[in-house]
């Protein structure tokens, strides 16, 4: 068995990306820094075609895939929106295919817009509304199926209470976008969905089904739309506990880089007491760039 240590490999990490025919980067964490394009990123990211399938598979709930095709203009990373396959997406596709048509949002206002075009309305909290006033039996609407929780800037008591007020009901789903505990702000960790999901599992007694990553959704959105098979998939990710279980769990391959969330003096003890171990580890997407010459 190879040790932990020895993973952290750049040849390693760079005959995984000869091998493969589809690579899967998360965004935040190894193509850029709230915002910033880290080192090599877009001349990595741009090498790659034509010869393999690039994905951007992000957790991120904070804007449309449009947005998204634009932040990575701006750093130089040349993408088409279908490229994209996020968290929310994957959310709203899943409840779709499940015939959901009306869902309680506790989450970045951007999912209305991705919601309705999967056919779903969603309702949003009422933050002015007194907290007293909130009688179960007459503020809840009948017709929605499931309350959505992500990540979101804009969450008090009373928005937590209404959708309690839905997941007191059993024929209710709790959904949840994704459970990142943080995300990297300008300067510092904020909180992430797992902030929201966390409160709601607090006062409900339930648990969410998480439609972002780690859990399988997003190969299923890439293989319904692409044909992709998730063994040909490699994810360049920088969070252990949601790209690189994603894979372990898939059975696709990893690279974990250190230019996120994971520290570089740590990764490997928390790799081991997971139980999620890369197929490899570099500093950074930098490490890799030049992998056609392995
Ligand atoms: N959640 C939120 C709210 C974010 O803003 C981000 C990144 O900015 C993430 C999660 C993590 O995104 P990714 O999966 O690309 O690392
Ligand atoms: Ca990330």
């Amino acid at each position: 068995m190879v040790s932990t240590e020895s993973l952290f490999s750049s040849d390693r990490a760079k005959e995984i990306i000869r091998k493969k025919k589809v690579i899967l980067f998360d965004c935040d964490g190894v193509l850029w820094r709230s915002g910033v394009g880290l080192p090599s990123a877009a001349e990595f990211v741009n090498s790659l075609s034509p010869t393999k399938k690039v994905f951007f598979v992000t957790n991120n709930s904070g804007g449309t895939p449009a947005h998204l095709t634009s932040k990575l203009a701006r750093i130089g990373i040349t993408a088409t929106e279908d490229q994209v396959i996020s968290a929310p997406l994957v959310t709203a596709k899943v409840l779709s295919a499940r015939g959901v048509k009306k869902v309680f949002l506790l989450a970045n206002t951007n999912m209305v817009s991705y919601l309705k075009s999967s056919g779903i309305e969603a309702i949003e909290a009422d933050f002015s509304m007194n907290p007293n006033d909130i009688d179960g039996d007459s503020f809840t609407d009948p017709a929605v199926q499931a309350v959505v929780a992500g990540a979101t800037q804009d969450l008090n008591y009373s928005s937590l209470a209404q959708a309690l007020q839905y997941l007191l009901k059993p024929e209710v789903a709790f959904i949840a976008t994704n459970r990142d505990p943080t995300f990297p702000g300008a300067h510092s960790m904020l909180p992430g969905a797992n902030t929201v999901v966390s409160a709601l599992i607090g006062c409900s007694g339930r648990q969410p089904e998480v439609m972002g990553k780690p859990e399988p959704f997003v190969y299923e959105a890439l293989e319904e739309m692409y044909g992709i098979d998730r063994k040909d998939c490699v994810i360049v990710g920088d969070r252990l506990s949601t790209d690189i279980e994603l894979a372990v769990r898939g059975g696709s391959t990893s690279i974990l880089v250190l230019t996120g969330v994971t520290p570089a003096e740590s990764w490997h003890e928390m790799a081991e007491s997971m139980g999620v171990i890369p197929d490899a580890v570099v500093g950074g997407v930098a490490d890799i760039v030049g992998w056609d010459v392995v």
